[in-house]
């Protein structure tokens, strides 16, 4: 697999560059994550890295990692550790010192959480959140259910079906944000949804103890509540600055 990052143009180099403020949300998909992140990112300036986006983001262009990764993905699998983790480092490189970071969906696994200690050793960053989003299983399947996102890789903003429309846009299926068409996420059918929370949950344990070892705290949010309840929450907890 590392010849494979290596092949596909990921560098695994030491960077000069340190970051202020590291942000992990963590918690099953569907649990908020990215509508909070959405709001960090557009009402403070937060950049943000979601995983699961970027993935997309190949496989819509066809990279080699793309072409790799689609079929899993597309059927809820988790992506391969190590490639991940070389994206997220070549990611995280390009950000810039004063920024307030957010990696929504990564780590994911205890062997991702040692990748990620690791980057760290060559990425330095100042202060480390971590926010897990709990909310029930049968909570989450509903949410996905009910789920539509734009279909513009650069967007990928979410949007509620049969929700009242926010705009003309919405009200003929497409972004509010950018006017593309909305469409079912592949990995959103319920049979891809149980397939992801069982890989979530056979996770999870591992990666809290991974943490716990490495003296991490996780501030738990309960996520089963209105949007702007759990955003105020996080926005509480993390005692936040805005950049
Ligand atoms: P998400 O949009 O966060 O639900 O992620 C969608 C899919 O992207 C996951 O089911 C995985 O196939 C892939 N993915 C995203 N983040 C990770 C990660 N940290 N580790 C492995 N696979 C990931």
């Amino acid at each position: 697999m590392k010849a494979f990052c290596l092949q596909a143009g990921l560098k695994r180099v030491m960077h000069d560059s340190m970051l202020q403020h590291v942000v992990i949300f963590m918690g099953p998909p569907g649990s908020g994550k990215g509508t909070v992140s959405k709001r960090l990112v557009d009402e403070l300036g937060w950049v943000q890295l979601s995983t699961g986006n970027l993935c997309r983001k190949h496989i819509a262009q066809q990279t080699q990692i793309g072409k790799a990764i689609d079929l899993l993905m597309n059927s809820g699998k988790l992506v391969d550790d190590e490639l991940i983790s070389a994206m997220t480092e070549e990611w995280l490189a390009e950000q810039s010192k004063t920024s307030a970071v957010l990696l929504d969906g990564f780590p994911r696994t205890a062997r991702q959480a040692a990748l990620f200690l690791d980057i760290l050793t060559r990425i330095p960053v100042e202060k480390l959140d971590v926010v897990n989003f709990i909310v029930p299983d049968e909570v989450i399947i509903e949410r996905l259910a009910n789920r539509k996102v734009c279909s513009n890789k650069d967007c990928q903003a979410v949007f509620t079906k049969n929700a009242a429309a926010s705009s003309e846009l919405q009200a003929k299926g497409r972004c509010s944000m950018c006017g593309s068409p909305l469409i079912e996420r592949k990995d959103d059918a319920p049979e891809a949804v149980r397939e992801r929370l069982r890989v979530y949950h056979q996770h999870e344990a591992a990666l809290m103890d991974c943490l716990k070892a490495a003296n991490i705290q996780v501030h738990q949010i309960d996520g089963n509540r209105v949007p702007a309840d759990v955003y105020q929450d996080v926005l509480n907890t993390l005692a936040t600055h805005s950049v």
